[in-house]
């Protein structure tokens, strides 16, 4: 039996390894982009920036440097694949501002990734670190590959190309990457290691390692920790308590299982769940654990039992308090932005809501929690796992979460209270202060 990414959780024996080859399918998407008519993924991210410039009164220079991205590379990663064919991929690092600190962004493996959207979602990233106030700059990159087609050796091989192509561009304080849709702790490992080939011992030149390989306590699950985190300081400011919440998640990969088990711990009733095969709806509340132990052994959420099937157009729509997008880039866009009947939208994913569906939510009074603080967990912890691989001190989880929890809680209550102040949306806020802190240390730093 060949070890692919997708059988690699029936056909393995090496315990703590297994658990990365699972989170490898766990977290594979379905699709990154959205219907095919909406705007780039770059404008879409352009045109959220020019608003909350437009409020702050931006010079169209200070617009200018800080939407141009510092460096775009795009790298041929060729390997020979199991049966001695060779394959070409295109990757792809996009390293769009550094005025805080190093570029820090995840590497996307995927099918439809391109330099469009590698693009965006850097910028997404830029804004990101400086929401929550972490010292940063913002970068992202991908491969265009199909991982469900790839083997886990030629996964490797492909990712030590990659890094043979780049190493001299990414390091500790250039460039720190992080796993991202299809990829996962033990990609980072592999990174790791090929980079040490070139430059030495540098776990810091990496984020989301294994624990055993440099890899912080709590990393993995923080991405879903934040959103829970968050989503509980939302309805805890809009007077609603979790208690009596109903939520829909879309996407059940890394972020998504750790934001359902969060939120149901918490007390949550989580009505509706999907991932790439459907979804499954249970007014009375799913069982998350089971759901979760389903995938692992299944490989996806086909078949599980405890709820009725519903498709994920339908699970957008459903009458919830609380609806998660936890997947796909431009998911909720003009078609079906007027059907959403949530309460409020907590943005796990990195950019599913279009602007001219996020137009509609502001005028229909639907509350949004913007990804860039929403899903900004991942990095945060990110950043506690580069500070301790730089000081070869190790926190323990209680630690980091406690930490993680103060960041995030310091980042909403800024982002609150200048919506409050300025009377604009959550994002418009989270934009205001990202581009005033990039802004200021542009113009401290000089030309
Ligand atoms: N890929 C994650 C994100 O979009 C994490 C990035 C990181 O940890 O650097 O925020």
């Amino acid at each position: 039996m060949s070890r692919t990414a997708e059988n690699a959780n029936f056909n393995w024996n090496e315990p703590a390894e297994s658990v990365y080859l699972v989170h490898l399918i766990l977290s594979t998407p379905f699709s990154t982009l959205g219907p095919k008519n909406m705007k780039s993924a770059f404008e879409a991210a352009e045109q959220y920036f020019e608003e909350a410039a437009s409020v702050l009164d931006l010079s169209s220079s200070m617009r200018t440097l800080l939407m141009t991205p510092e460096r775009e590379i795009k790298v041929q990663v060729p390997i020979k694949r199991d049966n001695g064919e060779i394959a070409t991929f295109v990757g792809y690092r996009m390293q769009h501002n550094s005025a805080r600190g190093p570029m820090k962004g995840g590497l996307r493996y995927h099918h439809e990734v391109n330099a469009d959207e590698v693009l965006a979602l850097a910028s997404l990233m830029t804004w990101k670190t400086a929401v929550v106030d972490i010292p940063y700059g913002g970068a992202k990159g991908g491969i265009s590959v199909n991982i469900k087609e790839m083997s886990i050796d030629e996964l490797e091989r492909l990712t030590r190309r990659f890094v043979d192509e780049l190493h001299d561009l990414f390091g500790p304080d250039k460039d720190i990457p992080a796993p991202d849709m299809g990829t996962n702790a033990q990609t980072m490992a592999w990174i790791m290691n090929q980079y040490e080939k070139f430059h030495g011992f540098s776990p810091a030149c990496v984020t989301g390692k294994p624990v055993e390989l440099y890899g912080a306590e709590g990393r993995e699950e923080a991405t879903g920790r934040g959103v829970g985190t968050l989503t509980l300081a939302t309805l805890r400011k809009t007077k609603r308590s979790i208690e009596s919440a109903s939520i829909a998640i879309q996407g059940f990969g890394n972020v998504g299982t750790y934001t359902a088990a969060y939120l149901e711990k918490a007390g949550g009733k989580v009505v509706a769940i999907s991932d790439v095969s459907g979804g499954l709806l249970n007014r009375d509340g799913l069982n998350i654990s089971a759901a979760i132990d389903w995938v692992k052994d299944k490989g996806s959420l086909a078949e599980f039992p405890g709820g009725e099937r519903i498709s994920n157009e339908e699970l957008l729509v459903l009458d919830v308090d609380v609806l998660i997008p936890a997947a796909l880039g431009g998911v909720l866009t003009e078609d079906n932005a007027k059907e959403v009947r949530a309460k409020m939208i907590i943005e796990a994913a990195n950019g599913p809501t279009t602007p001219e569906a996020d137009a509609i939510f502001r005028k229909r009074e639907i509350l949004v929690l913007p990804d860039i603080l929403a899903n900004a967990g991942g990095v945060t912890v990110s950043y506690f796992e580069w500070v301790q691989n730089q000081q070869y001190f190790r926190w323990d989880l209680g630690r980091v979460r406690e930490e993680l929890e103060k960041t995030l809680t310091r980042g909403f209550d800024r982002v609150w209270a200048t919506a409050e102040e300025k009377k604009v949306p959550l994002r418009t806020a989270a934009y205001l202060l990202a581009i005033g802190r990039v802004g200021r240390a542009e113009i401290l730093g000089g030309i």
